[in-house]
């Protein structure tokens, strides 16, 4: 005999269990998290690229911005959890479909190499990045020169 079920789960299709007083949407903490995203994906997804939403993303960059150039502290901490947060990304989309992964990381290489091209058709501009290349690393820290430089350069002759 099939089960009749009288209040069914929108997520999953299972029976709502019954509370009194406290009427519930969905079945468990889990569905009630997935119909919360779903409605919030709808919403975002109606609301997004209208004017109003184009114009008000504009204004966050822009106090995004302002406060990335005269903060240097919230900068540091901004561009480090960007970085966390674009690792974890590539990390999930590495695990999830390699393919996608290797596509992605081919375009970026394709970029480099054209970007590498049109600097080294121009010796002017390829003057100019040698100089910032320089005057960047003259200006780090000691301690960074350690990190990004000379620590892999020890752990490389350690393996070898
Ligand atoms: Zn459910």
């Amino acid at each position: 005999m099939a089960e009749i079920i009288l209040n069914p789960c929108p997520i999953c299709g299972s029976q709502i269990p019954y509370k009194p007083r406290v009427p519930m949407k969905t079945c468990s903490p889990t569905c009630r998290a997935e119909r919360k995203r779903r409605i919030e994906n709808a919403r975002y997804q109606a609301e997004k690229d209208t004017p109003k939403w184009k114009q008000r993303r504009a204004e966050s960059l822009a106090t995004l911005r302002r406060k990335l150039a005269s903060d240097p502290e919230f900068a540091a901490v901004f561009r480090a959890h960007s970085a966390a947060s674009s690792r974890k990304w590539s990390e999930k989309v590495r695990a999830e479909s390699p393919e996608r992964y290797a596509a992605t990381l081919a375009a970026r290489r394709a970029e480099r190499a054209a970007w590498r091209a049109r600097l080294a058709s121009d010796p002017a501009a390829w003057e100019q990045h040698k100089a910032q290349c320089r005057a960047w690393y003259a200006a780090l820290p000691p301690a960074e020169k350690e990190r990004i430089y000379q620590l892999p350069r020890k752990l490389r002759r350690q393996q070898q």
